[in-house]
């Protein structure tokens, strides 16, 4: 038998190992390059070259025993002091490699600042919409995932509603921007605002508040838009790095936790993490892809491509019809649905051959998730089946 908690995470899971299986078995019955599918955030590019360079360099020169072995559960700390002085570069910060803990991915950094932080009954707060999983990530310590509601105007943080949900027992706030399933950046008035309030919550209650920036898109933006470095608005920053999607690695399982030395209670957050690294069963985060992108903290894949689909799909939905912010980072479309209920636009879609995730599944009914992360051609291609979607929809008289 499996454990209760199990039986509603398995339930939650299989609405996209469903979505998964019905992209087979569409593909089985009328060619891959018939199905469109845009429900999967795995990025169609390479990584770049200097990736697969650094793998055979690093074979070629370095230690294997060291390249292949164990080290400190936070990293290697040469690792550690690069990654270090890079976000200093780059962000103003004064960061040491001591304020940096190597993560299995996001997903594994998230977990192990979770495991830090949270007591049963703690209250986390996100903002809709946001990442499915941080439900998970939070309840797997038995804390409380509060909810702030969208606000659809632009999908930027409803501040108001924010503060209103503070209360003594909030421990942490997780933001993530560029922002996965909208592509919105937060502005930096929003930043402010946020620490603003987040100051004032924690003087009235004597706690301490952290604000986890989950950022693995943070490379990925259009325009010439910056993405605020949150740990220079408030000192109880927590910052979550990956570079699954930066440099296309999402299965080498690879990123960083930065633990800033402005963080209160920051020496027992660091030696905490260290230990929930290792108790969580990761023990470190992967060796080889360690050394890897130590030299390759200024490689990035080509964000260009990425830029090319936003286009011409923003332009291709807009032109049938349908309306959505458009996006200045990360590679998805948050679509509002010409259906009031979502799922059945969805359902619809298929029968055009057409994937898309539910906003339900974001916590933001009435909208869908489109990713870019595909070939320019598939979009292209999708474009007359979107047509005809919307046209269907018009003849039934419910758009
Ligand atoms: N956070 C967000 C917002 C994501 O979109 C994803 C993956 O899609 C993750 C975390 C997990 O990333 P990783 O593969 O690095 O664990």
């Amino acid at each position: 038998m499996i454990s209760e908690k199990m039986v509603s995470y398995v339930n939650n899971s299989s609405a996209i190992r469903a979505m998964f299986e019905e992209g087979k078995r569409l593909a089985a019955i009328y060619g891959a390059e018939n199905v469109y599918d845009f429900s999967l955030g795995n990025p169609n590019l390479p990584a770049p070259q200097e990736v697969k360079e650094a793998i055979h360099q690093i074979l070629e020169e370095e230690d294997p025993v060291l390249v292949h072995g164990y080290m400190g559960n936070s990293g290697y700390d040469d690792v550690r002091e690069a990654v270090a002085a890079s976000l200093n570069r780059r962000f103003g910060t004064s960061f040491a490699g001591e304020h940096i803990v190597m993560t299995v991915g996001a997903a594994g950094g998230m977990n192990v600042i979770m495991k830090t932080l949270l007591n049963p009954g703690d209250e986390v707060l996100a903002f809709a919409p946001y990442f499915g999983e941080y439900r998970a990530y939070v309840t797997n310590y038995d804390s409380v995932l509060k909810v702030v509601p969208p606000n659809t105007e632009d999908f930027q943080p409803d501040l108001l509603e924010f503060e209103r949900r503070i209360t003594p027992k909030t421990k942490a706030v997780i933001v993530n921007t560029p922002n996965n399933p909208t592509g919105v950046v937060y502005s930096e008035e929003t930043i402010r605002g946020l620490a603003d309030i987040l100051r004032r919550k924690q003087q009235e209650y004597g706690t301490a508040i952290y604000l986890i920036s989950d950022e693995p898109y943070r490379e990925l933006v259009y325009d010439g838009n910056e993405v605020p470095y949150l740990t220079n608005y408030y000192e109880n920053t927590i910052v979550g790095y990956s570079f699954s999607k930066s440099l296309s690695l999402p299965g080498e399982r690879i990123g960083y936790l930065v633990l800033p030395p402005s963080l209160e209670d920051g020496e027992a957050i660091r030696s905490a993490a260290n230990v929930a690294t290792r108790i969580l069963g990761y023990v470190n985060a992967p060796s080889l892809f360690q050394r890897v992108i130590m030299r390759c903290l200024d490689a990035q894949v080509d964000v260009d491509y990425y830029n090319r689909n936003r286009e011409a799909l923003y332009e291709g939905l807009s032109k049938v019809g349908l309306t959505c912010i458009k996006p200045q980072g990360a590679f998805y479309l948050f679509v509002k649905s010409p259906l009031e209920d979502e799922k059945e636009f969805c359902e619809a879609a298929k029968r055009h051959n057409l994937l898309l995730v539910p906003g339900s599944s974001f916590d933001c009914p009435g909208y869908v998730r489109l990713a870019y992360c595909v070939s320019y051609e598939m979009i292209e291609r999708s474009l007359p089946h979107f047509a005809e979607l919307m046209e269907e929809i018009r003849e039934e008289g419910k758009a």
